[in-house]
């Protein structure tokens, strides 16, 4: 059963036709790994996901919600959807654990003790908990990312959306990121969307691989038939 629904999606950022009919089913649990040149609507795909991009026709829907353009369901569909940016995004003047803690309290209303014991559960989890006390700024673009990373899943989404997450990182933290959404990948359960150009990523823990070009999707292959020469 899909949870992720997108058919003929067109987007116009003004008369720049970015997205011309892209279509994308991911089943329930499903690591699917978009790759494709830059500027080929990766980005803007995804991004419709979690209603941060509007579309002008087609059709999206996530976990059974219809995206419209009235936008009343983007509370729901945020609440769903987690997504984690090339450049992480954090706030810097909160500290990691507040990062984290956030949208916890303030959108699912869990009292301070209970985010907090949540939140440390999380730092854990992505290997950086002895940074609970320290700022963005103090941390290195890896460590920044796990945070990243564990701010979105503190929303307990189903559904979460990388968009490039290593690209900005420097050659020697790309692995740490990696190995942490290989980990939740394999924990099962967890629907991704992953656009990255990471091959070995891609071929070790996606379901299925889908090639985007020129605003639309070309190719959907297992990795293994993708990766293998013809
Ligand atoms: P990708 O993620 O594959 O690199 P994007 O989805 O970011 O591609 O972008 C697709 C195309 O849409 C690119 O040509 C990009 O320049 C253009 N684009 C993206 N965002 C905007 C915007 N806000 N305004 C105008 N053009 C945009
Ligand atoms: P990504 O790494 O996600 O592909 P980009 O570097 O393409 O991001 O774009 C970064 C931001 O700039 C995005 O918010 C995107 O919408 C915007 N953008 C990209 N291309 C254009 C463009 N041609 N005109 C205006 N905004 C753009």
């Amino acid at each position: 059963e899909p949870i992720i629904i997108a058919r003929d999606v067109h987007k116009w950022y003004g008369k720049f036709h970015a997205l011309k009919g892209a279509n994308l089913t991911v089943s329930r649990g499903e690591v699917v790994v978009i790759m494709g040149p830059s500027g080929s609507g990766k980005s803007t795909l995804i991004r419709t996901f979690n209603a941060l991009e509007s579309y002008q026709k087609g059709k999206v829907s996530i976990d059974g919600i219809e995206l419209s353009d009235d936008l009343k369901n983007i509370e729901a569909i945020r609440r769903e959807v987690g997504m984690v940016f090339q450049q992480f995004n954090l706030f810097p003047h909160l500290t990691v654990l507040e990062n984290v803690t956030l949208a916890p309290r303030w959108v699912r209303k869990r009292s301070p003790g209970q985010a907090e014991t949540e939140a440390l559960q999380l730092l854990d989890r992505v290997g950086i908990v002895e940074q609970a006390g320290k700022y963005p700024g103090q941390l290195s673009g890896g460590q920044q990312q796990r945070v990243a990373i564990a701010r979105a899943l503190a929303m307990q989404p189903k559904i979460m959306l990388f968009d490039e997450p290593t690209s900005a990182l420097d050659p020697e933290m790309v692995r740490e990121v990696l190995d942490v959404m290989k980990t939740l990948a394999k924990s099962g359960g967890m629907t991704m969307v992953v656009v990255t150009h990471e091959v070995g990523f891609a071929r070790e823990v996606a379901d299925r691989v889908v090639l985007m070009d020129g605003g639309i999707d070309i190719e959907e292959a297992t990795p293994k038939e993708f990766f293998q020469s013809p």
